[in-house]
């Protein structure tokens, strides 16, 4: 199914690739790579826009035998989009009488894509005639897009007042641990000049790689680049979201470089996630009742074998900040953070009141012993990003009004399209409507609710909650249900046993019956 959202004529996409040459190095045959034409090319589709494609010069393409899915070394056997095409009649002649750039009108597209492959490397970097018109499509104002070796051509391309194109911009492109890969496979040099190398000599920009091989593309305002061949999907999406209107204001990246992990209490059911790429990690939330469960979650940190960059905590309840006191004495260089200094407030006030019940398991937690205000500070203006590659960017918002709790923090992390909503939302988990949430409360939760889920309209987001397994944005909907059945149960006059039986006959497979469930049915501010 087509879903070009937008009525009017359909956007226009430019896909540009190499003709064939041969290499110096090598003296093999080059070409284009498959599966960067081919998988951009069914996102484009997919997604409902028109795709162009033609060749510098003009003519019959030949793609690199390796990218092939029926070439006898079986590199890219797996490659059934590829196969698909190759095999498609009307798609295989798109590529075998291409026109050349010669004509091409920039107000026609909406976008430009310059596919890679080895013949870039031999052909791109003398073409003026190429450099100038991806330099027109950008000055434009269009999308301009490259990915894998025909990110070459932002080595000289030049903007009209003499500028680098790539001045000032996050790109990247071929990484040079996978031209060193490629040529110990083949026993010799492949390539003329590697593009890392050769990036990493201009000035006035940054060139970034993520893992070899690893799918990873990069937006910076109007300019997309794919590291390699396994990126041309990823860059893709990064294109259609740029013409979809998606708002960026810093790159970002996409790919499979960032990884989440869940910590798990198993009483409280409460997480803690970890966020990391190949060398940093930031921590949200402990998930403890104490300093064993802290040192538990450390073991499990460390067993990463990533750099503990920050801990932020989401809000004060205990189970989020219990284990902080462990967490950090194993990882002495990690910011403890809250993204509103009133939170540790909020800390201080529920460790004293959880003391001076007699409910704390680690008396060195208690904030009379520990000094909260010293180890935990408050996150920059301007955010936090994850250090190292991929980066991605953490934007927190905190509650104004008591909910679930006095204060929540949620972060919304862009480039994995990823919300963390803290305890907004419980996910098959009984929701904690105990001491603290009144009737006030349940209502200002529900408009919360409908905040988070108006700030992300209609998007497939992943949500990852305070409690319970990752999830997605039908989360959102189902706390919303379970707040009104709670609300309208305690209008209808229901407290106690009875509004436990009831919550538990309604929501059979959730779990926290015995704490959550339990502490609502004995809330004082419920009983009649
Ligand atoms: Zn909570």
């Amino acid at each position: 199914m087509s879903t070009n959202t937008t009525a009017g004529p359909k956007k226009k996409i430019l896909l540009v690739a190499a003709n064939p040459a041969t290499s110096p190095t090598t003296g093999w045959p080059v070409g284009f790579w498959w599966a960067e034409l081919t998988h951009p090319y069914a996102a484009f589709t997919e997604a409902g826009f028109e795709v162009d494609i033609r060749s510098p010069e003009g003519g019959a393409l030949r793609a690199d035998g390796y990218s092939d899915p029926e070439d006898a070394s079986g590199y890219s056997a797996h490659d059934f989009i590829s196969l698909g095409f190759k095999r498609s009649p009307a798609l295989a002649a798109l590529l075998e009488a291409t026109r050349s750039i010669e004509d091409v009108d920039v107000a026609h597209y909406d976008a430009v894509f310059v596919v890679g492959g080895q013949a870039p490397m031999v052909t791109f970097r003398g073409d003026t005639k190429l450099q100038a018109l991806v330099a027109r499509f950008f000055e434009a104002g269009k999308v301009t897009a490259l990915v894998c070796h025909g990110t070459c051509l932002l080595l000289d391309a030049r903007l009209s007042n003499g500028d680098l194109l790539v001045k000032g911009r996050t790109w990247t492109g071929f990484a040079s641990s996978e031209e060193a890969f490629a040529d110990g496979v083949v026993g010799r040099r492949i390539q003329p000049f590697w593009i890392e190398d050769e990036a990493r000599k201009l000035e006035g920009t940054r060139f970034e790689v993520a893992s070899a091989f690893a799918p990873f593309a990069i937006r910076d305002g109007l300019l997309v680049t794919g590291q390699q061949q396994n990126s041309g999907r990823v860059a893709a999406e990064l294109v259609i979201e740029a013409l979809e209107g998606v708002v960026a204001e810093r790159p970002v990246t996409r790919g499979a470089g960032v990884r989440v992990a869940r910590f798990v209490h198993p009483f409280f059911h409460a997480n803690a996630w970890l966020l990391m790429n190949s060398t940093h990690a930031i921590l949200i939330d402990t998930a403890s009742n104490g300093s064993a469960d802290g040192e538990r979650l450390a073991d499990w940190v460390a067993g990463f074998g990533r750099e503990l960059q920050a801990v932020v905590l989401s809000h004060g309840h205990p189970d989020v900040f219990l284990g902080v006191d462990a967490v950090s004495r194993r990882f002495p260089r990690a910011k403890l953070l809250v993204a509103s200094p009133a939170i540790v407030d909020d800390i201080i006030d529920m460790g004293k009141t959880i003391a001076s019940a007699g409910m704390l398991s680690s008396p060195e937690l208690g904030p009379d012993v520990l000094d909260y205000r010293a180890l935990i500070g408050a996150l920059p203006a301007t955010g936090l990003v994850l250090e190292g590659s991929p980066s991605v960017s953490l934007r927190t918002w905190v509650t104004t009004a008591p909910s679930e709790f006095t204060r929540l923090t949620t972060i919304w992390i862009p480039e994995l399209a990823t919300l963390f909503a803290s305890d907004l939302a419980y996910n098959h988990v009984h929701a904690w409507a105990g001491v603290g949430v009144d009737r006030k409360a349940l209502e200002a939760w529900l408009g919360f609710i409908d905040g988070v889920v108006a700030a992300h309209p209609g998007a497939a987001i992943r949500v990852l909650t305070g409690h319970g397994p990752e999830t997605d944005s039908n989360v959102l909907f189902a706390q919303r249900a379970y707040l009104r059945d709670l609300a309208a149960l305690l209008d209808a006059g229901a407290s106690g046993d009875a509004l436990e039986a009831e919550m538990r006959r309604r929501y059979p497979g959730h779990s926290g019956v015995e704490f959550q469930l339990h502490m609502t049915g004995t809330n004082p501010a419920f009983v009649r």
